[in-house]
């Protein structure tokens, strides 16, 4: 069986440290607004977005120039992340789904019967109705794709579509 663990911090920042890091936090904002401006801009003119590297370039041009040199301040791989953020998601047109738990770890992919005796462990399931198994997480990571997939067609269907509506591509994860 695995057993994941996650831990806690609490930061007790003094108020130089929480001024920088409010500063820190205002940095990578405006790196990610800035990114995001500079995206639709180009789509706009017909260029391609950029990508990861791309966009790492222009941060640096930004750290280095006369509009913005206060972006030098900020640790450069805080904003770097802000810039792979979204790049992976936003800008590609991605979407955050939230999706109801519920029988997402007791459905069964294969055939839709839903019983908790499809779930014998903690680890694997078996379909009590078809004999379907798999690694359990991997059934509940399938039943939250789809129950994402179905939401998504459901939510989004009349909603405005971005520029980036032919790649765009869902993300879900599990609501709590
Ligand atoms: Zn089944």
């Amino acid at each position: 069986m695995q057993r994941l663990q996650a831990f806690k911090y609490e930061l007790r920042p003094d108020g130089q440290q929480q001024r920088q890091m409010r500063r820190f936090a205002g940095s990578c904002r405006f790196v990610f607004n800035k990114a995001l401006a500079l995206q639709k801009a180009r789509y706009e003119q017909g260029e391609k977005k950029l990508g990861y590297a791309g966009l790492c370039k222009e941060l640096t041009a930004w750290r280095n120039g006369s509009e913005t040199p206060w972006l030098k301040d900020a640790p450069v791989h805080p904003l770097q992340q802000t810039l792979k953020v979204d790049y992976k998601l936003a800008w590609n047109g991605g979407y955050l789904i939230a999706v109801p738990p519920q029988n997402t770890s007791r459905t069964c992919p294969a055939c839709g019967h839903v019983s908790k005796d499809n779930r014998q462990t903690q680890a694997q399931f078996a379909c009590v109705e078809c004999g379907f198994e798999e690694n359990a997480d991997l059934v509940g990571a399938i039943n939250i794709l789809r129950a994402g997939h179905a939401r998504f067609a459901c939510e989004v269907r009349d909603a405005v579509r971005s520029p980036a509506a032919g790649t765009r591509r869902g993300e879900s994860v599990p609501a709590d």
